[in-house]
């Protein structure tokens, strides 16, 4: 197996690294402890990342996009994490607009302008205040009235939820059929408004994470679709649920390299610390305990990039990753917390001071353990891959 990147991906993240210590990094603990993005700000973060490849990097070059594949996007990922993970999460949730706008002709009329210039924000609506790891028990329903569904329930802890344009969201629409009743609904705010409220968080705090309220809200027939990215008023193929499913590897291999740009710059951060930081007349990089951290570090570092690029070049291959994204998804994101963690006590009392990043990179990686998915649930994956029995159903 080779995990080398090659000449192109390598010049590709040089590039961005430079790009992002000079564009993003000086902003991005100020504007982060500030809250909540609004929309107008999320577009123009993505417009001047967009000539990179964030926002449109896996949508084909034929839509304009820059048709790159699945470990790139996550290296470029990987390097706004290390900078600003908190915007490296929205623009990826954002970008889930472009799937959309290239499932279908009928979606490719009304978005592909929109995605191609950026401005177009997109958002996965799944968890409810009841159902959160056990996604199938939700509650929240479209009924079918002559060329529209009605769409009745609530969301929780939707990332950018409050800017978002288009909203998946999950809902069941043939009660009678089980899991195979439950359907993605495309849902416009434009065309069919509903309301939101802001929820405030640990870390991430400039990504938007909102609780979302439909309310006899009508969505029309050609929304109701298969998937992420599904295939738009395709009638008999209405199983979202499965769809999702799928998409989880992605997603799960995507909370892994957010995980891994923390860690990253957790490590560069505490390497720059302690040669420059002097006690008993020497840096303390020079004693071994700090040596011991640094150590423990970067091998938990590694052991998380090695996991998440498994993961994605199965996802490349197009192969299945289900085993694989939840190791790495399990893994990355726990020592993200524990790498984090060790780089505060390494700075000492500046790891805890809101003017440097470090206390944000603890903060941020704490929020990451939860959505897609907690630790518990991507053991009970590993465990029921190996065993080969289920722990729920
Ligand atoms: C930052 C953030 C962003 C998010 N973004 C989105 C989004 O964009 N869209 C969306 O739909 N949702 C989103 N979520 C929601 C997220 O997916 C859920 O929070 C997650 O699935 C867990 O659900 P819960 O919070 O209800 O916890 P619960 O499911 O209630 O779990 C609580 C605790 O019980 C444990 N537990 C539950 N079941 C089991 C079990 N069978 N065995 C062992 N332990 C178990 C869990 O591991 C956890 O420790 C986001 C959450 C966060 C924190």
């Amino acid at each position: 197996m080779d995990f080398e990147f090659t000449e192109a991906q390598k010049k590709l993240k040089n590039e961005v690294r430079e790009f992002l210590e000079t564009e993003i990094a000086p902003i991005a603990n100020e504007r982060d402890l500030k809250g909540p993005l609004t929309r107008e700000e999320l577009v123009g973060f993505i417009k001047k990342l967009m000539p990179f490849g964030y926002y449109n990097g896996m949508v084909p070059k034929e839509y304009n996009g820059k048709g790159l594949d699945a470990t790139t996007m996550a290296m470029l990922i990987e390097e706004l994490s290390r900078v600003w993970s908190g915007l490296a999460a929205s623009i990826w949730i954002a970008s889930s607009a472009n799937m959309v706008a290239v499932s279908s002709p009928y979606f490719m009329e009304k978005f592909l302008t929109r995605t191609q210039k950026g401005e177009l924000i997109g958002c996965a609506a799944i968890t409810e205040p009841d159902a959160g790891s056990n996604a199938a028990s939700i509650k929240t329903r479209a009924v079918k009235d002559g060329d529209e569904w009605i769409l009745n329930g609530s969301k929780t802890w939707i990332s950018n939820g409050s800017v978002a344009d288009v909203v998946n969201v999950l809902a069941i629409t043939d009660s009678g059929k089980g899991q195979m009743g439950i359907s993605m609904v495309l849902v416009e705010r434009e065309v069919s408004p509903f309301e939101h409220r802001e929820l405030h968080k640990i870390g991430w705090r400039a990504f938007p994470t909102s609780e979302l309220f439909f309310k006899d809200c009508r969505v029309p027939d050609e929304n109701v679709i298969s998937g992420f990215g599904g295939t738009g008023n395709q009638g008999e193929s209405r199983s979202g649920y499965k769809n999702m499913m799928a998409a989880f590897e992605s997603a799960r291999s995507t909370m892994s390299v957010l995980a891994v740009g923390i860690c990253q710059a957790a490590v560069d951060a505490s390497i720059d610390y302690v040669r420059q930081r002097e006690q008993f007349g020497r840096p303390i990089g020079g004693f071994q305990m700090v040596q011991e951290m640094i150590a423990d570090m970067i091998t938990e570092t590694d052991a998380s990039r090695f996991l998440t690029y498994r993961a994605w070049q199965l996802i490349d291959q197009g192969k299945r990753a289900r085993l694989e994204s939840s190791i790495a998804k399990g893994y990355a994101c726990e020592a993200a917390v524990r790498v984090a963690s060790k780089a505060l006590q390494i700075h000492g009392a500046r790891g805890i001071d809101e003017n440097y990043a470090v206390e944000r990179y603890l903060r941020d990686a704490r929020s990451l353990t939860i959505p897609d998915g907690t630790t518990q649930i991507q053991k009970l994956v590993i465990g029921r891959e190996a065993i080969g029995i289920r722990a729920f159903d």
